[in-house]
């Protein structure tokens, strides 16, 4: 249990209410544990994703980019380990017919008395724990024969594996470098749930660092480093970000050491990892060299001499670090002089869906005409909203609540002397402007 207070419930009603999220299919009753990103909630994740993009492709040499496919050939899962080993411990109860699993039992509910958890009610007949794959299994193909079984990749590094010659050749990289990509990953999870923490189709910003041997420890101190670091740049509390280092049970049987990045989200769920840093050594190339019969060596030119690089990975969920921003961003406060408080978003500049909002203060006078006109000036720019209805209270507290840095309103002193009024998400103040200096004024106020 955090010390911080459960802010889940209210965050699912207003990304559904203010268009971030949705549940996937919810006219039919909701797909199990699928969300839907709508206009708000897809700026948010992007944002993220370019962020993370940003920092680890393009501001570096040493970083390649990959897009590969979900598709992969299922020797690849052979290689990796997934097929036989990709399970969690699944327990069934035969009194309310629940799955949950059996490692995580504290974090789940029992179904016919939710102040429990499964098994600690008279009625609960929890079986014995048995091991269940994780991965979806699908057919490639006209035939429905086992021959062509593919599975949805449940991370997206085997496809950083399999490239990494192509990658290090095409590129003409050199030991140490990396390779980075982001996209879609699929687990069949047994308890999956809080909102976008837990999901069955997920994304991952995952990065693969190859290193010489003898080197890795080094190297997987400053990715640890920098992978907080970039937490931090996000906004996120220092407060409610920690290490987990995983002890020797938790280490998987590959990895030569590991730390979790956790991020306190309140409540009951409390500390919770985003991101995972590993030291894999060999395992991965070694693997897929002896599964495909191909070499997989760097050869060092200027040592002469071949090795299979060491790993240091970096794997974080865009969704789960979307929850996290959400979460660390949600407030509510009072408003001197108002009776009714405001919720805020209080998102870093850079990740807030839309960056300005333009409001005429009346629907006449030539203010929609100066105040379109000035909307169609930020654009080339920025994520830009234009409204006109309600009261202005309203359309600032509608705002604030999808965390808008500035809102921009023009008056009826605005049409004959061209200032416009600029009011600050976080500290309310208001400023008026000449019009012509917004995207000057925005560049400078705009957090990076
Ligand atoms: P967990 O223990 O929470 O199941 P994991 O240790 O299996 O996670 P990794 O395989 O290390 O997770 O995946 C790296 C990152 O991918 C995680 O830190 C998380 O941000 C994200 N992730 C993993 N599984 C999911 C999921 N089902 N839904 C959303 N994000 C996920």
């Amino acid at each position: 249990m955090s010390s911080t207070p459960d802010v889940m419930e209210k965050l699912v009603s207003l990304c559904k209410r203010r268009g971030f999220i949705f549940q996937s299919s919810e006219i039919y009753g909701g797909a199990g544990s699928v969300w839907d990103y709508g206009p708000l909630g897809v700026e948010l994740k992007k944002n993220i994703k370019d962020r993370w993009w940003h920092s680890m492709v393009r501001s570096r040499d040493d970083i390649e980019g990959l897009d590969a496919a979900i598709l992969m050939h299922p020797r690849t899962w052979e290689a990796s380990g997934h097929v036989a080993g990709f399970v969690d411990p699944l327990v069934d109860c035969r009194t309310c017919k629940g799955r949950f699993r059996a490692d995580k039992l504290e974090d789940a509910r029992c179904p016919q008395k939710p102040s429990k958890q499964p098994g600690q009610t008279e009625q609960c007949q929890l079986t014995d724990a048995r091991n269940f794959n994780l991965m979806f299994k699908t057919h490639m193909g006209a035939l429905e024969e086992s021959a062509s079984v593919v599975y949805l990749r449940p991370e997206t590094a085997q496809g950083i594996f399999v490239n990494f010659l192509n990658v290090q050749q095409s590129m003409r990289q050199k030991v140490p470098f990396g390779i980075a990509q982001i996209g879609k990953a699929f687990r069949n999870e047994i308890t999956p749930g809080n909102f976008i923490f837990r999901t069955r189709e997920f994304e991952q910003m995952e990065m693969q660092f190859f290193v010489e041997p003898g080197t890795d420890m080094s190297w997987f101190d400053q990715w640890k480093q920098l992978r907080m670091e970039w937490h931090l740049a996000l906004g996120l509390s220092p407060e409610r970000l920690k290490f987990h280092q995983h002890t020797a049970g938790e280490l998987a049987h590959y990895a030569r050491a590991a730390f979790d990045v956790t991020f306190d989200f309140g409540g009951t769920l409390g500390f919770q990892e985003i991101e995972g840093v590993h030291n894999r050594g060999d395992f991965d190339l070694s693997q897929h060299q002896q599964f495909s019969g191909k070499k997989l060596e760097y050869y060092d030119q200027p040592n002469n001499k071949r090795y299979l690089p060491y790993v240091i990975e970096t794997s974080v969920g865009a969704d789960r670090v979307t929850l996290a921003a959400l979460v660390n961003a949600y407030r509510e406060e009072a408003v001197a002089g108002e009776d009714e408080g405001r919720v805020v978003l209080g998102l870093h500049h850079s990740i807030a869906p839309i960056k300005a909002a333009i409001f005429p203060l009346t629907k006449k006078d030539g203010q929609p005409d100066l105040a379109k006109a000035i909307v169609q000036d930020l654009r080339a720019a920025y994520a830009v909203d234009y409204d006109e209805t309600g009261s202005i209270g309203k359309r600032y507290r509608r705002q604030d609540e999808v965390g808008t840095p500035f809102c921009i309103t023009i008056d009826g002193q605005s049409v004959s002397d061209q200032t416009v009024t600029v009011r600050d998400r976080d500290t309310l103040m208001q400023e008026r402007i000449a019009a012509d200096q917004l995207k000057q004024y925005l560049a400078t106020r705009l957090v990076g």
